[in-house]
C-alpha cells in the first residue's frame, strides 16, 4: 500500500459563488492552494482532478427528488435562493457534482491502494445537506456520498466519520443515523447553528457539543473520552473526515478557539488510529473555514499529517 496522500480538486469548484461578500467564496480554495504551493507542500501530494458524481452515487445518500430538484433549480443566469444563506448560480451544479465526485474518487484511490490517504479540496461543502434538502451552504452531502460508495461499491461493512467542523453535521447525521454500518463522531459548538445535535438521532452517533469559548483541550478530551473508545469498539475499515476549520479561534463565523496545532494534533490521532485499525485508510473532505489566512494554514497542518510529513 502506498503512503502517498492524494490532493483532489477541480477548477469547476471555483465556479460556484453566492454573491459579493459571501464567506463561502471561491477565494477559500485559492488561499489554500497558494499556501500549499508557496510552502512546497503541494509538490509532495499526488494531484487528481475530481470527476463528476453520478446520479446513482448521489442517490445513495439523497432522495431522487432532492437530486432532481437541485439539478433542475440551477439558473442560466443570476442566482436562485435555496435558504437564507445558500443560493445557486450557473456554476453551482458543476462545482457540487465535482465536490461529491472528489470523495468518490478519493474512496476508490484509497481502496485500490494507489494512495494511502486523500484530501478533497472542494466546495460547496456538504455536511448540512440532508437526505432531502439543501441547507447552510451545502447542496449535496459530499462525505455521505463517499461513505455510501465505500459501502456499496467496495463492500465495506464498517465505516467511521469524524466531523470537527464548528457546526454540527446535521445533514450527515440525518442521512447516516440508524445505519449500523456507520459510526459518526462529531464535535460542534453547542447552542449554535444549526441548533441540532444535542439529542443524537441514533445509537451510531457520538455527538459532543462544546460550549462557546472551548479550545483545543476540549477537543482532546472529546477524542480521548468519547471518540476514541467508540472508534476502537466499532473497528471501522475506513475513516472519513468532515474537515471544517471554522472552529479556529480567528474564524469569526463562530466562537470556539481551536488552533493550527489542534488540527495537527487531531489529524495525527486520526491517522494513528487508522494505522492501528484499518491499514491507515483515511479520506478527508473540506467543509467550513472562513478566515482565509488561518484556513490555509490549518489545512496545511491537516494535510501534512495525512501525508505523514
Ligand atoms: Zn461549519
Amino acid at each position: 500500500m502506498s503512503a502517498a496522500c492524494a490532493w483532489i480538486t477541480h477548477a469547476d469548484c471555483r465556479l460556484h459563488e453566492m454573491g459579493e461578500g459571501h464567506p463561502e467564496c471561491p477565494e477559500r480554495l485559492d488561499a489554500i492552494s497558494d499556501h500549499l504551493l508557496s510552502t512546497g507542500l503541494m509538490q509532495l501530494l499526488v494531484p487528481y482532478d475530481a470527476p463528476l458524481a453520478t446520479i446513482e452515487q448521489l442517490e445513495r445518500a439523497h432522495t431522487a427528488r432532492h437530486v432532481r430538484e437541485m439539478l433542475a433549480a440551477a439558473p442560466a443566469e443570476g442566482y436562485v435562493r435555496l435558504d437564507p444563506d445558500t443560493s445557486m448560480c450557473p456554476g453551482t451544479i458543476p462545482a457540487a457534482l465535482r465536490a461529491a465526485g472528489a470523495v468518490v474518487l478519493a474512496t476508490d484511490l484509497v481502496m485500490r491502494g494507489e494512495v494511502g490517504r486523500a484530501f478533497c479540496a472542494v466546495r460547496p461543502p456538504g455536511h448540512h445537506a440532508t437526505r432531502d434538502a439543501p441547507m447552510g451552504f451545502c447542496l449535496f452531502n459530499n462525505v455521505a456520498v463517499g461513505i455510501r460508495h465505500a459501502l456499496a461499491a467496495h463492500g465495506l461493512e464498517r465505516v467511521a466519520l469524524v466531523d470537527f467542523d464548528v457546526h454540527h453535521g446535521n445533514g450527515s447525521e440525518d442521512i447516516l443515523a440508524g445505519d449500523e454500518r456507520v459510526l459518526m463522531c462529531s464535535t460542534f459548538q453547542r447552542d449554535f447553528y444549526p441548533f441540532l445535535g444535542d439529542e443524537p438521532l441514533g445509537p451510531n452517533m457520538v455527538n459532543v457539543g462544546l460550549p462557546a469559548g472551548a479550545g483545543g483541550e476540549a477537543l482532546r478530551a472529546a477524542w480521548s473520552t468519547q471518540w476514541l473508545p467508540a472508534l476502537e469498539a466499532f473497528r471501522p475499515q475506513m475513516v472519513f473526515v468532515s474537515a471544517g476549520f471554522d472552529a479556529h479561534r480567528a474564524d469569526e463565523m463562530a466562537g470556539l478557539r481551536f488552533t493550527e496545532e489542534d488540527y495537527r494534533w487531531v489529524t495525527h490521532e486520526i491517522v494513528a488510529f487508522a494505522e492501528r485499525c484499518c491499514e491507515g485508510r483515511v479520506v478527508s473532505c473540506l467543509e467550513g473555514g472562513y478566515h482565509p489566512f488561518h484556513l490555509a494554514r490549518s489545512v496545511a497542518a491537516h494535510v501534512r499529517m495525512l501525508a505523514g510529513l
